[in-house]
């Protein structure tokens, strides 16, 4: 256990370092010298800080129940800026002849707010939006105003996306339809002629290159969308055929989003430059080079090329790309084309944080060894008992392996009747003691054995968070990835034990178990003992990326309360915008329940209770109003 005088050493600055804040969260959040994670949405100006705790008293007071998802509008406008700006440099210093433009992917978060305030933080940068189905154009045509953003269209297209696209077109949208498959062309040449509107047309092209990271499938050979070289070449001797070359205006790729490694970006900046000169040497007109998503987050600050991080900063990217691309093209002669990017997950990840409180505990507790076994122990129980009495730091590994075995087979002769429910208790008692032991003896080495990698785990409190994992944090379930958790206040106090977070769906696959940590994953998290007076609040970080409409209404748990904020040049903040989570009666409809049928039938049933005497028509009166209420309320857990 901890000694006290370390506890009482302990500061809100190591508890800075313990969380890593500082290397995640690109200068977005800090903690304060009273022990609360601050936003801090000025990169320049550091004493603009709003803290978290402070929100959240607010959000109380205003009657709004945890687990709420918090936005923070200037997050979001000073990402755009940070990009535009790193373009601007790199572009400048390397002399480059040509401007940058950035389009934001609507399907990296789709709502509202998040496209209302790219387009409008956005215009001053000509920010444009990348659509990939009829919703999302529609999305975007009524969201664009600056005729100078461009407009990227990828996904497939039927008829109706493509008129649409062409009198967007001929109202002066900077509009490009993205060939996706060389089938597309013939239905846009034909809608183009019968509306006699000239499309703006890009190419996806497949890159030879393959990066690593979760998210990559899109890029290499085999990868499901795009034109290989020759489909390339025959769009080229269409159009030519058609007199129409000069309307193939913009080459596109899109290697995968989170690309950890700056030499896989680049790899492929150089081959799609090469096609592009290829493609101005065919006689195309282009003028757009639209190098696609893949900016990574680091999401656990280690600055590596593990997945949930990338060995590059921003000024890096746009330095490595726009260098690779005049190289490329200076050797061939080639214009140097407007640059796109459509970073979403980087512009949008920083701005949103899931926070939510803690409800429960279970925690581990290692019993100590009895001082002696009773009569008539068996003597499998008695072994496990001297290894544990022998257990030492030179001996932890191999006392492991006995206790382990001494275990299972104590558990073999408990089902076959040889040992009693009492004595199993006992073994696992010793058991758990062992290897709570263990973990406390390993603290003396540097590196835990990979063989016993999964003891953190195993002695780990279990932390039951009011949230549902499916709901707000889905990648974290669908493909393990890791977002930085850690608690929003008291970290001025050390925290002194170790959890692993269960939601509330009751399901087994409903809990975060992997968090971010320098060398690789950590299995628990460091949290504060909870107290019997106080809420204790959690902060998921970096969620504003693919997170909010991927979620599923697991057990019913729909979306959460949604605030946000905008802080001023003084540290106010203001509560912008509020949505109210889903009600149960909104969840039930979406699988096609009707509240008001459930409410007459359970009327009916209550009213039967009356009839047969269980209950009194005043208690129908409470049953039904609790009902009603129930109908109403949060989807999560109220207090
Ligand atoms: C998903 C997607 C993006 C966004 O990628 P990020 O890695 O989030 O920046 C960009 N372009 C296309 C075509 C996409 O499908």
């Amino acid at each position: 256990m901890v000694k006290k005088d370390t506890l009482e050493r302990w500061n809100a600055e190591k508890s800075a370092e313990l969380y890593n804040i500082r290397n995640w969260s690109a200068g977005y959040f800090d903690v304060s010298r009273e022990g609360h994670v601050v936003i801090t949405p000025s990169l320049d100006n550091k004493k603009v800080r709003v803290s978290i705790p402070r929100v959240i008293k607010g959000l109380r007071e205003r009657g709004l129940d945890m687990p709420v998802l918090l936005r923070v509008e200037n997050i979001l406008d000073s990402q755009i800026s940070h990009l535009h700006e790193a373009f601007r440099a790199a572009m400048e210093r390397l002399s480059y002849r040509n401007v940058f433009r950035g389009v934001f992917p609507i399907k990296v978060n789709q709502q509202e707010q998040v496209i209302e305030e790219i387009t409008r933080h956005g215009g001053r940068h000509h920010h444009g939006l990348e659509a990939g189905s009829k919703a999302e154009l529609i999305a975007a045509l009524g969201m664009l105003r600056d005729p100078e953003a461009c407009l990227v269209c990828n996904g497939y297209k039927d008829e109706e996306f493509i008129d649409l696209g062409l009198h967007a077109r001929k109202m002066g949208f900077n509009i490009f339809f993205v060939l996706e498959m060389p089938s597309e062309l013939e239905l846009i040449l034909e809608r183009s002629r019968a509306l006699g509107v000239e499309p703006m047309l890009g190419a996806r092209m497949k890159l030879a290159a393959k990066a690593g990271g979760h998210w990559t499938d899109s890029g290499g050979d085999r990868s499901i969308f795009g034109l290989d070289t020759a489909q390339l070449v025959q769009v080229v001797d269409r159009l030519r055929s058609e007199g129409m070359l000069h309307c193939l205006r913009l080459l596109h790729y899109h290697l995968g989003s989170q690309i950890p490694n700056i030499r896989d970006i680049r790899a492929a900046v150089i081959e799609a430059s090469r096609v592009y000169s290829g493609l101005v040497d065919e006689g195309a007109a282009m003028g757009y080079l639209d190098l696609g998503g893949g900016l990574a987050v680091d999401y656990d600050g280690s600055h590596t090329n593990f997945i949930n991080s990338r060995n590059y900063t921003l000024d890096e990217y746009c330095a490595d790309v726009v260098e690779a691309v005049m190289q490329t093209l200076d050797e061939k002669g080639v214009e140097h084309p407007v640059i796109i990017t459509e970073s979403g997950r980087a512009l949008v990840a920083y701005y949103s944080v899931l926070l939510f409180n803690i409800l429960d505990s279970a925690r581990f507790e290692a019993q100590p060894l009895p001082k002696a076994l009773p009569e008539g122990t068996p003597t499998l129980i008695e072994n496990l008992y001297d290894a544990a009495k022998s257990m030492s730091v030179r001996n932890v590994q191999e006392s492991l392996n006995d206790a382990v075995y001494y275990r299972d087979e104590i558990r073999g002769l408990f089902r076959h009747g040889h040992v009693s429910l009492r004595q199993r208790a006992l073994a696992e008692t010793i058991f758990w003691h062992m290897v709570n032991r263990a973990a406390v003896l390993l603290k003396q080495f540097k590196q835990m054995p990979p063989e016993l990698d999964d003891l953190d785990e195993a002695i780990s409190d279990i932390y039951y968070a009011n949230m549902s994992v499916f709901q707000s944090v889905p990648d974290s379930w669908a493909i393990g990835h890791v977002f930085p958790i850690m608690p929003v206040h008291r970290l001025e106090e050390m925290p002194t034990r170790r959890a692993i977070l269960a939601d509330i769906t009751c399901d087994c696959d409903g809990k975060i178990d992997r968090f971010i940590d320098p060398h690789g994953v950590a299995k628990a998290l460091p949290v504060h003992e909870l107290k019997d007076s106080e809420e204790y609040y959690l902060g998921v970080f970096l969620v504003g990326a693919y997170q909010e409409t991927l979620g599923d209404l697991h057990n019913l748990l729909g979306d959460t309360n949604v605030v946000s904020i905008r802080v001023h040049e003084d540290g106010a903040f203001d509560f912008v915008r509020e949505a109210e989570g889903d009600t149960v009666a909104d969840v039930l409809s979406y699988v096609e329940f009707n509240p008001k049928r459930l409410l007459t039938r359970f009327r009916e049933t209550a009213e039967r209770g009356v009839r047969e005497g269980r209950i009194t028509a005043r208690e129908r009166r409470e049953i039904m109003c609790a009902f009603e209420d129930g109908l109403r309320g949060y989807t999560y857990y109220e207090r």
